[in-house]
């Protein structure tokens, strides 16, 4: 995001909420440079998908799990606002593209709560070690300390 007042291409995101109608998300920025602060609007798309869970349950899609989920599994992990604004676009990118239904507009494309956290687990990771193991342990529910200890290892090599 260019600064509208000095053209630097360095802002950060200070502050960012879903507007009243929940389809667009302003952000506050300020520069980097110059420190001025200004509002950017971005468009959200709204996403009509059902997740199927594991006991078969059927669920709507809910982008504020996702991304409660991803923002405690980075706290305190040097990973700048933007990063994380980032890998939730991707994620959302990949949860779509791999979704599956019928071209029919009133129907909802479905997609397993597992394959999500998949899409979830490999975006992570590319950004975060330590964000990917915090993930993977809810995620994958990690059993004993043998498979964690295997996850581990996978990770380093
Ligand atoms: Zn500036």
């Amino acid at each position: 995001m260019i600064c509208p007042f000095c053209g630097n291409s360095e802002t950060k995101v200070i502050d960012s909420r879903d507007t009243n109608d929940g389809k667009a998300i302003r952000r506050r920025r300020e520069c980097e440079k110059c420190q001025a602060r200004f509002s950017t609007y971005e468009e959200m798309e709204i996403m009509r998908l059902t997740v199927i869970k594991r006991d078969g349950n059927k669920q709507e899609y809910d982008r504020a799990k996702i991304e409660i989920g991803i923002r405690k599994a980075l706290e305190k992990r040097p990973v700048g606002e933007e990063k994380v604004s980032k890998i939730l676009g991707d994620i959302e990118f990949e949860i779509n593209s791999r979704s599956s239904g019928k071209n029919d507009p009133n129907c909802f494309n479905e997609i397993t709560s597992k394959d999500i956290g998949k899409i979830v687990l490999e975006k992570i990771k590319e950004i975060d070690d330590v964000a990917y193991l915090r993930f993977a342990s809810v995620y994958k529910d990690f059993k004993n300390a043998e498979s964690f200890k295997k996850e581990m290892e996978k990770m380093e090599t």
